[in-house]
Formats: C-alpha cells, sequence, structure tokens
C-alpha cells in the first residue's frame, strides 16, 4: 500500500503533537464534525457508513453500518468504545489512541449524531492508565472547543463522553462483560439472545459497541467519503487495516496496509522476514484467539473472508511469527494458561474445560502425556464449543487448541512418544495441508485418523 495513503498512521508519525487539539484542527481535524452536524442528516451519515462496507476492527468483523441499523427504535441510546484491548499480541487500539486520540473522538461524535445517542463512554483497559488521563484530556479539549457538551457548535446536539477504567478482566472485551461492568457489576457476559447491545444494552436501552479502530475510522469515512473508503482492500475486506506484527520477526510493528496483502508478503515483505533468517514455523494470524497456521498456508490474504476460507481468522489484525525454535506444545501451553486465567467462571465447560485442557497439555510438554490425551483433548474442546454463555469458550480455547493439535500433530505425538519436549524440524513437525480436513473456521480433523 502506497505510504501516503496510510491516513491513520501517517498522521501519528508524520504530525508532532497531534494529542493536542489545536494541532489536530490545524490538520484538519473535527471538521467531519462541523460537516456532519451542520450539513448531513443523521440517516445519511448511516448510510455513508453502511456504503463504505466498513466491518468492525475489534475481531469479529461484523459490518458497522448493519450494526448502527440493528440499534432498537427506542431511547436514550448509548454509544461504548471498546478500548479494553486485552487479546495478547494485539497493540493497534493502544497505538491509536496513544498516536491519535481525536480522531477516536471525532468518530465517536459522528456515530452518536448518527444514532441518535446523548451519552457515551470509552472503556480503557485499566492497565492503560496512562491513555485514561491523555483521553482525559482530550475530552476537555473537546468540550472547550465546543465539540462536546451542550449544542454542539449551535446545531442543538447534545452529547457528553467520558472515559472508563476496565479492572484488568479480559472478559470486559466482550460486548455485554463490558455493558455489565459499566453497570459496576462483575462482568459475566450476558447470553444473546436476549441481550444483543442493540436491543439490550447499558441500562437495559439500546447500544451501541465499537471496536477504536472502527471509531477512527468512521471518521475517515464521513471525511472522504464511502467511494474514497471502498477505494482501498475489497468489497469483503474495504479501508485499510491496522496490522501488528509481533514474535520472530525482522521488523516488528504496527503497519497500516490493505487486506489484499498476502500472510506471506506482510511477514517477508513488510517485516522482512523471520529473525536471524531461521525457518518460520507456524503463524497466529488475527490475535491469539486465531487459529494457527502452518509455512503451506502463508499464500492467503488479510480479508476477513480469505482468512474464513482458510479456517482462521482476521481477528485483532495481531500477527505472532513463531520460528523453528518454537516447541508448540510449549506455545499453545502458554495460551491456554492464558485462557485458564481469563476465564469469568459463569458457565461451567469453559471454566472446568481450560484447567482440564491447560492440565492436560502440562502434562504432555513435562513428558508425562499418555497416549489417550490427544483424543482427550479434542473431546473437551468438542464439549466447550457452542456451549457457553459468550465465545470465549470457542476463541481463545477451542479454536487455537484444537488448531495446534490436528496441524503440529507429529509434534505432540513425539512429546507423548519420547516423554520429553521435542522441538522437530519444521518439515516434520507439522501436518501437509492435504492431510488436514477443515470443517469450518477453527473446525479442523487430520485425516483418516
Ligand atoms: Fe465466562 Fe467462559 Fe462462559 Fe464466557 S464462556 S461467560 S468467559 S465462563
Amino acid at each position: 500500500m502506497d505510504a501516503s495513503r496510510c491516513i491513520l498512521t501517517r498522521e501519528m508519525e508524520t504530525i508532532p503533537n497531534l494529542t493536542d487539539i489545536d494541532i489536530y484542527i490545524q490538520h484538519g481535524g473535527y471538521q467531519t464534525v462541523e460537516k456532519a452536524l451542520k450539513m448531513m442528516k443523521p440517516e445519511e451519515v448511516v448510510k455513508a457508513v453502511t456504503d463504505s462496507g466498513l466491518k468492525g476492527r475489534g475481531g469479529a468483523g461484523f459490518p458497522t453500518g448493519r450494526k448502527w441499523s440493528l440499534l432498537a427504535n427506542r431511547f436514550p441510546r448509548y454509544l461504548c468504545c471498546n478500548a479494553d484491548e486485552s487479546e495478547p499480541a494485539s497493540f493497534k487500539d493502544r497505538k491509536l489512541l496513544e498516536g491519535n486520540p481525536h480522531r477516536v473522538i471525532e468518530g465517536m461524535i459522528l456515530t452518536s449524531y448518527a444514532n441518535g445517542i446523548n451519552l457515551g463512554y470509552i472503556y480503557i483497559r485499566g492497565e492503560f492508565f496512562q491513555i485514561i488521563e491523555q483521553m482525559d484530556r482530550a475530552f476537555a479539549q473537546a468540550y472547550e472547543r465546543g465539540y462536546l457538551g451542550k449544542n454542539i457548535l449551535g446545531t442543538g446536539f447534545d452529547l457528553d463522553l467520558y472515559t472508563h477504567p476496565g479492572a484488568g478482566a479480559y472478559i470486559c472485551g466482550e460486548e455485554t462483560g463490558l455493558i455489565e461492568s459499566l453497570e459496576g457489576n462483575r462482568p459475566y457476559p450476558r447470553l444473546k439472545p436476549p441481550y444483543f447491545p442493540a436491543a439490550i444494552g447499558l441500562w437495559q436501552a439500546p447500544t451501541i459497541v465499537n471496536n477504536v479502530e472502527t471509531m477512527a475510522d468512521v471518521a475517515l469515512v464521513v471525511e472522504h467519503g464511502a467511494d474514497w473508503f471502498k477505494g482501498f482492500g475489497t468489497e469483503d475486506s474495504t479501508g485499510s487495516r491496522l496490522f501488528g506484527l509481533c514474535g520472530h520477526v525482522k521488523k516488528p510493528g504496527l503497519y497500516e496496509l490493505e487486506s489484499t496483502i498476502t500472510l506471506r508478503s506482510l511477514i517477508y515483505d513488510v517485516g522482512g522476514g523471520v529473525r536471524g533468517d531461521k525457518k518460520l514455523k507456524a503463524v497466529i494470524p488475527g490475535g491469539i484467539s486465531a487459529p494457527v497456521l502452518t509455512p503451506d498456508e502463508l499464500d492467503v490474504t488479510m480479508e476477513f473472508g480469505e482468512m474464513a476460507k482458510a479456517g482462521t481468522m482476521g481477528g485483532t489484525g495481531g500477527v505472532v511469527v513463531m520460528d523453528e525454535t518454537v516447541c508448540m506444545v510449549d506455545a499453545l501451553l502458554n495460551i491456554s494458561m492464558f485462557a485458564r486465567h481469563e476465564s469469568c467462571g459463569q458457565c461451567t465447560p469453559c471454566r472446568e474445560g481450560m484447567p482440564w485442557i491447560n492440565d492436560m497439555l502440562r502434562r504432555i510438554e513435562q513428558g508425562h502425556g499418555r497416549q489417550e490425551d490427544i483424543d482427550l483433548l479434542l473431546d473437551v474442546c468438542f464439549n466447550i464449543e457452542g456451549r457457553t454463555v459468550c465465545v470465549f469458550g470457542q476463541a481463545p480455547g477451542v479454536w487455537p487448541t484444537r488448531s495446534f493439535i490436528v496441524k503440529y500433530l507429529p509434534e505432540f505425538q513425539a512429546h507423548i512418544e519420547q516423554h520429553k519436549c521435542v522441538v522437530l524440524p519444521v518439515e516434520e513437525s507439522y501436518l501437509r495441508k492435504e492431510n488436514v480436513e477443515m470443517l469450518g473456521v477453527g473446525v479442523f480433523r487430520a485425516k483418516n485418523s
């Protein structure tokens, strides 16, 4: 992607002190608020976002315009900007808030105006205490300049926005867990249906929950138009996206790219290749919840649909590169420790299943695994999937577990047979594509097994 078209990151990288509202306004900031509030009807803003094809950047990739159109026809309504970025390997929202907070506020104002909202929150991960302070300063500046508060720019539109710090639980990033937390409750996710936020959200009112990057993209859509936005990417994945490249790669960092880029090009052309010119063993393409891909599967593009066809997901755009030195059992053990720790405990399959998976993986990694453990692990996955209140059971639980075990079966079996940690050469460590049957996103079976 031409660097001059990288809007979000170019702004952050080339304009000093962009966090200051005067600098932001000097570079065209908040003009979309003037434009939308004075010259556009709310439904025109909704239409622009719908026509742009913008999909949510929080992980699920749900079309933003459609999400807005599902709002129940009741008032008051609320906005929650989800800045509880806790998915391991994901850091795009943090960078965006650190470098370009007013772009996010602009998107929140436009989203509120479009949907008849007069009160909104940005729910920020508690560990991001500096960002919380910075957002408070940015909100105060926006109030001083008349972009927030009563009768914004003399248009009669009122809007109050507040920061709300999270308390450090991963599950607060799940939209209904976030809402429970905002209400002051333990963040147990709610059952859907009936508790889709668009219908019954914050304080039982219709609520929009959108990701930080999505908010910033809304501002871009209103500034440049839906056609401009669609000029990036493909029909399935419009606009540019922020990818956080990390792990064993020469040039880790945050990159703004079109989703038409392949995973191979992202790692080797953008990221400079594998650190130390070692062989690549595995890649997680969208935060640790995304099923792992083998070296045979790098030619998939980063589009939402193409990722799904490959049995994984674009998720949060956090790409983890693993080189030949990685023990795949140990890597999965690490993920399962996170899942065990972060299960909120509300439903039994997840509360009990995550520790079982973690215990079995530890046993295998330490050389005490049993032949039947592989089937048992897959059986536990089967009994979690679709039987939990929220997607957490699948996302950092079942999907990574099943994909690691099925695709890297030789390495798991070597641990069990040799009663010790065994890091196989890359070529011997995974099953070839033709030997793995893909039955859906995150659902695999080793053929003839
Ligand atoms: Fe909590 Fe896990 Fe159930 Fe989600 S699936 S509600 S995280 S116990």
